[in-house]
């Protein structure tokens, strides 16, 4: 199996693997980074085909976190684990009971909280042997579903574009959102209660009507939601609906959303700039939700209780960063997406330094 050799190797700071024969445990956890604080970031369970598979997504899962924690000004730096299995038939209590020894071990380098096949039912086993998990529920520090502070930032970082891009507020703005679930749901109603006329789309028909119900959107078939007269797109579903292909259906002038990995390849996000496109770059503006977990470990961190005052404070500044880049775009005549990562490893940069002063 390579690792520095791997694409996905980019100067990590440690790679664990653990094994737990009774349980079955196949774990690894990647730490990218704590030069800004421990390493923070999800637990993906997956049934990998190979291990270098489960290797590289940890590897690029990971270093994605550090980018994304920076952008958002958190302490914290960026970690990810992968649990090799089913998710649907390999789960048991032992399981994640070894996974949180194997995190434990670890001694608050990395904290675990909930991705792709883990659920907060799950991160309770693994709470049991450490307590460095996140995203539980039921206890003064937790911090529940993220998905409404995502919601709230995405919404923030949509009108600050239209300011930006059409110089008006978001009355009348037509705003196209391709799926409408737990953070395009929450975007879709905070839009509408501020006038913006919506057209939405959702794989998932009962779901798609109940949010027109409540919003008045006009409903259009999945793939009918890139061709739609709009002011602004909103990729909220999954990863890689910004391609070559798409962007020459896309109309609207701004694309801000929720998802992470919009963009199907870096030269979609040169091709949209050079189209002249205002783009958010996707994990700026969905940075709320780790802005969330990131209250809940801070509070335990503490013994305190999840303080939604500092997660307040947090968004404000997430979307001051968005202003930034956007700015730098513009006076450097360069993508968004390149300065969002620039501003992300200066950041990393200045926490080494730090450590290193202190
Ligand atoms: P979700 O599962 O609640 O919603 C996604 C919706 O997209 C679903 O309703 C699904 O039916 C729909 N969908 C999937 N493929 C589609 C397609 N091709 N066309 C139309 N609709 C489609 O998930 P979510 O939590 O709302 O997350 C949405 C996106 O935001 C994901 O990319 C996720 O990684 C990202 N994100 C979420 C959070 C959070 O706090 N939940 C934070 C950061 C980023």
């Amino acid at each position: 199996m390579s690792l520095f050799d791997s694409p996905a190797f980019e100067g990590h700071e440690a790679v664990h693997a653990f094994y737990d024969e009774a349980s079955g445990l196949k774990a690894i956890v990647a730490i990218h980074s704590t030069a800004r604080g421990p390493a923070a970031g999800g637990c993906r369970m997956w049934p990998y085909e190979t291990d270098q598979a489960a290797l590289d997504d940890a590897l690029r899962l990971s270093r994605a976190m550090s980018y994304k924690n920076a952008v958002a000004d958190l302490e914290l730096g960026g970690g990810k684990s992968v649990i090799i299995g089913d998710s649907r038939t390999q789960k048991t209590p032992a399981l994640f009971e070894a996974f949180g020894e194997g995190v434990e071990a670890l001694g608050g380098r990395y904290w675990a909280a909930e991705d792709v096949g883990v659920s907060p039912g799950d991160l309770t086993h693994a709470r049991r042997r450490t307590r460095y998990v996140a995203g539980l529920e039921g206890h003064a520090a937790a911090s529940g579903d993220p998905s409404p502070v995502t919601a709230e930032g995405v919404f923030r970082g949509v009108a600050l574009c239209v300011q930006r891009r059409l110089g008006r507020d978001l009355d009348g703005v037509r705003v196209a959102i391709q799926g409408v679930g737990n953070v395009g749901g929450g975007l879709a109603d905070r839009l509408a209660a501020a006038g913006a006329h919506l057209i939405i789309t959702d794989a998932n028909g009962p779901q798609l009507q109940a949010v027109a119900k409540r919003t008045g959107a006009e409903i259009v078939a999945p793939g009918a939601i890139f061709d739609v007269e709009a002011d602004v797109f909103a990729p909220c579903a999954m990863g890689g609906a910004i391609s070559i292909e798409t962007l020459a259906r896309i109309k609207a002038r701004i694309i801000a959303g929720g998802a992470n990995n919009q963009l199907a390849s870096p030269e979609a996000g040169q091709a949209l700039f050079e189209k002249g496109l205002l783009y958010a770059p996707d994990y700026v503006i969905n940075g709320g939700g780790i802005i969330n977990v990131a209250a809940e470990i801070r509070a335990l961190d503490r013994d305190e209780a999840y303080d939604r005052d500092w997660v307040d404070a947090k968004l404000a500044r997430l979307t001051a960063t968005l202003d930034e880049i956007l700015q730098r775009s513009i006076d450097e005549r360069r993508p968004t997406h390149v300065i969002a990562n620039e501003v992300a490893k200066a950041r990393l940069t200045d926490g080494r330094l730090g450590k290193a002063a202190a």
